[in-house]
């Protein structure tokens, strides 16, 4: 462990970067959380009106009851529940600054550069936590017209798409909740499926809801289809009858996300494997670079549904444990 003083660098400051900070301040460890956005970033972009599939109890963190009229929370309970357990604990966050790499140095301290509010900037933590979960990188279709002003890989909201067509690409939870949404809300909606069927592995509440939408054809599902491009009113689509263009005022392509892979390697960070693990030790969670944790969703690889919130919350406190130890072994 380095000599270098100074607050620990947390990378994210989602409800696992809050409850690392909390837990290290617990043990008389001063941390700073530093985000790419803002505090609780990610659920801040959820879609609007996102119901959590998990109960309060399960998401609580910090052991701060969470304590919500109903037994689902929405996602602005969470917001102002996650930010009040912030407060109470007067978790440090500076806004606006990405981590682009934090490298071990010869002092056993890091060497992190970041972007802030448009600057670079240069600084030394004597311990990094990683906590950047997945879902700021959604992946990307690959095909022309991607970057057209009328395609995000963000459903917030139905309300913009009122009699309108509307295409998303993809066959999953968010495709699937977002399309049944949309059409709620009187859009004309086509799902692009590269698969046979919608996945089984939809929450099983909303997956029959959907088969019937497409059977009833109010909503359109082009199954064992690709996107080929984008245009600016129009999706080129190869299904197994040939090519066929479906009208689109907008398009989301909600194929998923994917921890930033680059980031983790420019750290030293190794990727393991064909689900993409970055290397750690299954009970300090220190990754194979002595100093630098990683909490979190950001540990799921390309499995994103493996970890979430309510099954990784002891990570805050076995990092904080591990880290006090070597703390301790370094000032005795
Ligand atoms: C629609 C939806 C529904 C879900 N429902 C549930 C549920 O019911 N129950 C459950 O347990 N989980 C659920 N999840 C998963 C859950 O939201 C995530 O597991 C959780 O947000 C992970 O928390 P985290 O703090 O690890 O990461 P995040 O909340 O993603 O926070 C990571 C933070 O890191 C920041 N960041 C990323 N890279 C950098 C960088 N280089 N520099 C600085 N900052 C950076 C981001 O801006 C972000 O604020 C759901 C997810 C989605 C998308």
């Amino acid at each position: 462990m380095s000599e270098i003083r100074g607050p620990i660098a947390i990378v994210g400051a989602g409800p696992t970067g809050i409850a690392c900070a909390i837990e290290l301040q617990r043990r008389s460890l001063e941390a700073l959380c530093y985000d790419k956005g803002f505090l609780l970033n990610s659920i801040y972009h959820f879609p609007e009106e996102m119901v959590w599939f998990s109960t309060r109890d399960r998401l609580d963190i910090a052991g701060v009851p969470f304590a919500s009229p109903q037994a689902h929370p929405t996602r602005l309970q969470s917001l102002a529940y996650y930010r009040a357990v912030a407060e109470k604990f007067g978790v440090r966050v500076r806004a606006e600054t990405e981590i682009l790499s934090a490298v071990r140095d010869s002092s056993g301290g890091f060497a992190i550069s970041a972007v802030s509010r448009g600057k670079s900037v240069a600084f030394r933590a004597p311990a990094v936590v990683i906590a950047t979960g997945f879902f700021h990188n959604p992946k990307r279709l690959g095909v022309r017209g991607e970057s057209l002003p009328h395609v995000t890989s963000r459903y917030v909201s139905a309300f913009p798409y009122h009699d309108r067509d509307v295409v998303i690409v993809g066959g999953r939870n968010s495709a699937v909740e977002a399309a049944l949404d949309l059409f709620r809300h009187g859009a004309r909606v086509t799902m692009v499926v590269r698969g046979e069927s919608i996945s089984e592995r939809v929450k099983y509440w909303i997956r029959p809801n959907l088969m019937n939408r497409i059977q009833a054809r109010e909503i359109r599902a082009l199954f064992r289809s690709h996107v080929r491009e984008i245009r600016p009113s129009e999706v080129l689509v190869e299904t197994p009858d040939g090519e066929v263009r479906v009208p689109a005022d907008a398009v989301f392509p909600l194929i998923g996300f994917e921890p930033d892979f680059a980031f983790l390697e420019r750290c030293g960070v190794r990727i393991e494997g064909d689900q993409r693990v970055p290397a750690h030790d299954a009970g300090t969670l220190e990754s194979n670079v002595p100093g630098l944790y990683l909490a979190g969703a950001v540990l799921s690889g390309t499995e994103t549904g493996r970890l979430f919130i309510e099954n990784s919350r002891d990570h805050a406190s076995r990092i904080a444990d591990a880290l006090h130890r070597r703390l301790l072994s370094v000032h005795a």
